[in-house]
């Protein structure tokens, strides 16, 4: 079946006439014997690529990285599956209509390439057959964080120097250094969960940085507090640690101890996940004595290191 310029409705292999990656394999095969490629990483859009195998992966739509199902027009011109159902069933490039064709003689040839981790400039070392790729970067553990501030959807990424410094210079959060803290929160008007309140302190202790979270939620009918510690860095790191956090006044006391989580975890489930210290909202004014129409609490607590 050769490429032609009719419209193709219902076939389901096509093979394109492209021939710079029949080149490109017959050359790995001589070259190294075995057709296994590995290609330096250049996601990046615009960098030119130094391999003809990589350019063709790349979807001339959007410039992504292509994964089956990798679609074709009745004149060859490949483009991924999302910018498939974006372009609305009409080639970018040629104008025809795309039908249902696709380019499993280039999804092969992906299969036996393998690329580094897209990371790889944040540290990993890893190399992977092109369909796995994806995968791990999914949790590859140099994949940049997301910024811990709660309360506002805010969209930075970044390592975790970069993350301690825009808490710091963009959500005026407090830095403080130390494994044990005492902290008043105060709220002149505590009823309104609904405009929930998120407090964020950042402590600098054991070389690391740890969130101290502080926010009023709805849990079932009744308004609670909670506070919480969450690491910056892997789940895995975090197990080595631990914190107690106490709240109390009039001569009664709560306490709790936990272990932090990471920042990977968002800050909403692990309050949807109630691991942390919970406040009611009635005990909450009953600690802050007076009137009880003020919230004034003291919460003291310390982070230590598990031998
Ligand atoms: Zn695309
Ligand atoms: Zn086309
Ligand atoms: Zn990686
Ligand atoms: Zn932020």
């Amino acid at each position: 079946m050769a490429p032609g310029g009719s419209v193709c409705k219902e076939v389901v292999e096509f093979y394109p006439k492209l021939t710079k990656y029949d080149v490109v394999m017959a050359k790995a095969e001589k070259n190294n014997t075995s057709v296994k490629l590995v290609v330096g990483s250049c996601e990046k859009h615009g960098t030119p690529s130094t391999n003809g195998v990589h350019e063709l992966l790349e979807c001339p739509v959007c410039t992504n990285l292509m994964y089956p199902p990798i679609h074709q027009c009745p004149s060859g011109h490949t483009l991924c599956s999302n910018c498939k159902i974006r372009v609305q069933n009409c080639c970018p490039t040629c104008r025809l209509e795309l039908g249902n064709i696709r380019c499993l003689a280039l999804e092969r040839v992906a299969e036996s390439l393998e690329l580094p981790c897209r990371y790889q400039s944040l540290g990993c070392q890893d190399i992977f057959p092109y369909y796995s790729k994806l995968k791990h970067e999914q949790h590859c553990r140099f994949r940049p964080y997301s910024c811990p501030y709660a309360g506002s959807e805010c969209s930075v990424l970044g390592d975790i120097p970069t993350l301690v410094g825009h808490l710091k210079d963009d959500h005026s959060v407090d830095m403080h250094d130390g494994c044990t803290f005492n902290h008043r929160y105060v709220k002149a008007n505590p009823h309104e969960v609904e405009n929930a309140t998120w407090m964020l302190t950042v402590f600098n202790c054991f070389g690391r940085q740890f969130c101290l979270h502080f926010e009023a939620f709805q849990l079932g009918m009744t308004p609670v507090y909670i506070s919480f510690l969450r690491f910056m860095g892997e789940d895995s790191e975090a197990k080595n640690f631990s914190y107690t956090l106490e709240v109390g006044g009039n001569g009664r006391k709560l306490t709790w101890q936990g272990v932090p989580r990471s920042i990977r975890d968002g800050h909403k489930k692990v309050r949807d996940s109630l691991d942390g210290l919970i406040i009611p909202r009635k005990l909450a004014l009953f600690f802050s004595g007076g009137d009880r129409q003020e919230l004034k609490l003291r919460v003291t607590g310390r982070i230590w290191k598990e031998q």
